[in-house]
């Protein structure tokens, strides 16, 4: 590693993969400084049984009609499967009447109406617009739980209405955390390579990190709003405006746990059940992703942070005791684990993707202006419409590395 550049970008997840290209592509000299042992970061594919690749973080390709990724992925070799998700329906209507399901999307559709009108208002929380008493308000909850990391209370209504979301979901077969893997020049990256302060009171750049001390005349910031928060990454002189504004954008929390099951055919392929309708403490899951054996479990919001304070297997087991009071005991035995994971314990993530706090909207610009003209800030918090998202990480990476040009032309 030389000991100046251009451009350093801090952090190898999407934001951070796309701005390291861009800037390569300028002509510019620049690295990107991981601190992990792989690039990545929130997308990330592991072997879970031999041929199958399971996407812990990001899995679904989202507004994949307008993803700017769809193509470049399919370009790259990799195989996008176009079927569509399932995630408002109960295979075998199980527990869940056909009735019943269609009021819940009805109550659902009317709750995010209710949102869209309130937010020509003041920034609430998004719970203020539930129905008092209303008998969906729990599954309501459990959306948000997966949706936003957390239930309601702590969303903005003004931040969740900004997100664009065309509906089109597709998944890319070898994994998604794979796809983006593959798009970093590794020679350009430097793992285990933890940034713990940026120095800015000088008339150059300077970085600390665990491999030495870099210089450069500018940086992108590519890291999640936790780390940010929690001063893991810190600026000297502070940057106070920074951290507030990742503390007002914090990570929600989602995970997910891969169970494979023996003899699947009773099962239909990209099935989906809620593992209850009665209450927000639930699990979404689905059947035989890609026709294989196994099921994929998403559990999100306050259920999760409780399970993975319990430890390792907690979250597994809940999932086999929904599972089983919904399919029978003889299923559960059909059951194995396979891996689950731990966002909110992941030392470089503390969880798996923003909302704003009620009345903090305004914080993704905030986070997302440069500073000075040489420091500069991507990552999908960043983004005011696509935040959460690998392609909002990925337009944000862009968006910074643009910046970054601009200023050293
Ligand atoms: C369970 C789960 C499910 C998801 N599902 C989807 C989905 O279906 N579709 C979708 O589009 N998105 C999904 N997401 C969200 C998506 O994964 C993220 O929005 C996106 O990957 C974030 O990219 P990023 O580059 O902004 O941040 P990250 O991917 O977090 O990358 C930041 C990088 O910075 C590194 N880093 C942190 N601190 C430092 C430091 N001090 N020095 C150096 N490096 C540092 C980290 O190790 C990390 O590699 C999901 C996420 C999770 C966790």
């Amino acid at each position: 590693m030389q000991d100046r550049y251009d451009v350093v970008v801090v952090g190898a997840g999407a934001a951070g993969i796309a701005a390291l290209r861009r800037l390569a592509g300028a002509g510019l000299s620049v690295v990107a400084l991981e601190a992990r042992s792989r690039v990545g970061g929130r997308a990330h594919t592991v072997l879970a049984a031999p041929d199958l690749p399971a996407d812990c973080g990001a899995g679904w390709v989202h507004s994949a009609d307008k993803n700017l990724l769809a193509k470049p992925i399919e370009q790259a070799g990799f195989t996008i499967d176009r079927s569509p998700p399932h995630w408002m329906r109960q295979s075998f209507n199980k527990d869940f009447p056909p009735e019943d399901q269609r009021a819940f999307r009805d109550a659902l559709n009317e709750f995010e109406e209710r949102l869209r009108v309130a937010a020509a208002g003041p920034d609430r929380p998004g719970s203020d617009f539930l129905e008092p008493g209303a008998r969906w308000n729990v599954m309501i909850e459990a959306f948000s739980s997966f949706y936003n990391g957390a239930e309601f209370d702590q969303v903005s209504t003004h931040d969740f209405v900004a997100y664009d979301d065309s509906g089109v979901n597709w998944r890319v077969r070898e994994g998604y955390g794979a796809a983006i893997a593959s798009f970093a020049d590794l020679v350009k990256v430097m793992l285990d390579c933890p940034v713990a302060t940026i120095r800015h009171g000088g008339p150059e750049l300077t970085l600390d990190t665990a491999k030495g001390r870099l210089t450069a005349r500018a940086i992108v910031v590519c890291v999640p709003t936790s780390t940010l928060a929690d001063g893991r990454l810190t600026f000297s002189p502070g940057l106070p405006e920074k951290s507030e504004a990742a503390a007002d954008l914090p990570l929600g929390l989602a995970d997910k746990v891969f169970l494979g099951v023996d003899a699947p055919e009773d099962l239909p392929v990209d099935g989906h059940l809620f593992g209850h309708t009665d209450r927000t403490e639930t699990g979404s899951y689905h059947l035989r992703p890609f026709g294989k054996p196994y099921i994929e479990a998403f559990l999100g919001g306050r259920c999760a942070r409780e399970l993975e304070v319990e430890g390792p297997g907690a979250m597994t087991a809940f999932v086999v005791e929904e599972l089983g009071g919904l399919l029978g005991s003889d299923f559960r035995r059909r059951l194995h684990p396979l891996a689950e994971t731990a966002w909110a314990s992941d030392p470089w993530a503390l969880g798996s993707y923003s909302h704003a706090l009620p009345g903090r909207a305004g914080c993704r610009a905030t986070l997302a202006a440069p500073v000075e003209n040489r420091i500069f800030f991507a990552g999908e918090a960043t983004h005011a419409h696509l935040y959460s998202t690998v392609h909002g990480a990925w337009e944000s990476g862009l968006r910074a590395a643009d910046e970054a040009i601009a200023a050293l032309a």
